[in-house]
């Protein structure tokens, strides 16, 4: 698939394949651009800024609602498509399209009430007089760097609110999973005058550093690790950055928790995507008294996951993004076996395949819970009381989201005001989000927020506009 620069398909002499982690076929090619082309995006967006601005946001809502009904008929094309280079379930790939409509209907909506407000000067020192509102304008030009797991609708996040407040973009594909992404580009494209939507595919070292340090990009909103992340806000300047990156979510149960429940919730929140989730349960603190019959039932139902072909509507567990991911995941659980961790389940590899594993007798200082594992791991953890609990969630450089099972009223709060996370959820695990909350995490978990109106306010600037009537 070409690149979409300034309304043009182009390429470069260097192509990369496309590869489909669960049997290794090549799915298509992709340019491998430099910063050359890179540069051309800039330019391109750069001069086409202005005929977004010029539109009305009654025009540029419609457009956006458009876009959502070419979206809903290519539905299943698109979910295909995801599974084929990412190996999630086909299921798994029909929600990620389901929301990615839903994000883009809510950026629609947001066009229509991005607005500034009246401010009360005469509160003020000598501002007696004066009638002063502001108004919330573009930034210009936002860059979208993004991340394999979720590409598209993690793209939309950024490319639907920045459309909506009028900014021309630039989308910087994941180079392991871009196709899905730069076909939706196309839908878009189809809707806004040329150079409002381009992508630019090519390493993120290359031509991702080339946004990240170009003056005359106006954000970069990035989403990926923290590694990833560090860097972009050392190189970005003058420009603002939205950084969405990793997580190690706690998911805290206690003793008088609905044991039931609670296993549900790890169980979507630790193997969705194969573990391949930013906000996926990635350490359970469970207490003593009860952590027993908790991995037995977690056990239980991990065995129940159908681990096969993702695009079979009846798998449940596909594969990492590549074989190379898998082993890395295998490498650190079988560290913390050596350092005395026990596998309950699963533990085993099978080209770009892990088990579902649940793993108990886990410390808090194996690797497996220092970092973040991005993989099907279930990790237990025991604690001894509440206090104890809180600790250990808090005992972590991340602070994305967090999960608290429990029914009693005071221990659920004081976890909800303790645990140091952008989003704390009583009684359901850390892996929710619907797509109008603002989501962000604390620590190096990042920098901002995203959900569309949050997401908004990001990628415009403030003017005030004073009239002195004296
Ligand atoms: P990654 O390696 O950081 O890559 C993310 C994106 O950044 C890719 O498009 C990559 O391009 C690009 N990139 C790499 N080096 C760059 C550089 N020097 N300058 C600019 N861009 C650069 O992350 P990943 O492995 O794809 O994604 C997994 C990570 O994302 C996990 O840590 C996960 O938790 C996090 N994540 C966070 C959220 C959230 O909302 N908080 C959501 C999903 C995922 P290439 O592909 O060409 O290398």
């Amino acid at each position: 698939m070409d690149m979409l620069i300034g309304g043009k398909h182009i390429s470069s002499d260097d192509l990369e394949d496309v590869t489909n982690p669960y049997d290794g076929t090549v799915i298509d090619t992709v340019p491998i651009a430099h910063r050359q082309t890179a540069d051309l995006a800039i330019q391109e967006a750069n001069n086409a800024k202005y005929d977004l601005f010029e539109m009305s946001a009654f025009k540029v809502s419609n457009k956006l609602f458009n876009v959502v009904e070419k979206l809903k008929e290519n539905r299943e094309d698109f979910a295909k498509l995801l599974t084929l280079e990412v190996g999630k379930p086909i299921n798994e790939s029909l929600v990620e399209l389901d929301r990615s409509i839903e994000t883009l209907k809510l950026a629609a909506e947001e066009a229509k009430r991005i607005h500034g407000e009246s401010v009360p000067l005469d509160a003020g020192l000598n501002g007696k007089g004066f009638f002063a509102f502001t108004q919330r304008l573009p930034l210009g030009v936002v860059a979208a760097i993004t991340p394999f797991n979720y590409p598209l609708n993690l793209t939309i996040h950024k490319i639907a609110p920045a459309i909506a407040c009028k900014n021309a973009v630039i989308i910087k594909p994941p180079t392991q999973a871009p196709l899905t992404v730069m076909k939706f580009a196309e839908l878009l494209n189809e809707e806004f005058p040329d150079g409002i939507v381009n992508t630019v595919t090519g390493y993120g070292s290359e031509v991702g550093d080339y946004l990240v340090t170009s003056a005359d990009v106006n954000k970069i909103s990035f989403t990926g690790s923290v590694t990833t992340g560090l860097m972009i806000s050392q190189k970005a300047g003058m420009k603002k950055v939205t950084l969405e990156l990793g997580g190690n979510d706690p998911v805290v149960v206690l003793k008088d928790a609905d044991i039931e429940k609670a296993v549900r919730g790890v169980i979507n929140g630790a193997f969705l995507n194969a573990g391949q989730v930013c906000m996926g349960v990635k350490r359970i603190i469970v207490e003593d008294d009860i952590s027993k019959e908790f991995a037995e039932k977690l056990v239980e139902e991990t065995e129940k996951l159908v681990m096969g072909n993702p695009l079979d509507k009846s798998t449940t567990l596909g594969t990492l993004i590549s074989e190379k991911a898998a082993i890395q995941v295998e490498e650190t659980v079988n560290n913390a076996v050596q350092k005395g961790a026990k596998i309950l389940s699963g533990g085993h590899r099978d080209g770009a395949f892990y088990e579902a594993t649940v793993i108990d007798d886990v410390t808090t200082d194996m690797d497996l819970v220092v970092n973040e594992t991005f993989g099907p791991v279930a990790p237990i953890i025991h604690v001894n009381s509440v206090e104890e609990a809180i600790k250990v969630a808090n005992d972590t450089d991340y602070g994305l989201q967090a999960g608290v099972f429990t029914n009693d009223y005071y221990n659920a709060m004081r976890c909800a005001q303790e645990i140091e996370a952008g989003t704390v959820f009583v009684n359901k695990q850390s892996t929710f989000r619907t797509d109008n909350m603002p989501f962000g995490g604390f620590k190096n978990s990042g920098v901002g927020k995203e959900g569309i109106k949050y997401a908004v306010e990001e990628m415009t600037k403030t003017k005030l506009i004073g009239l002195n009537l004296r």
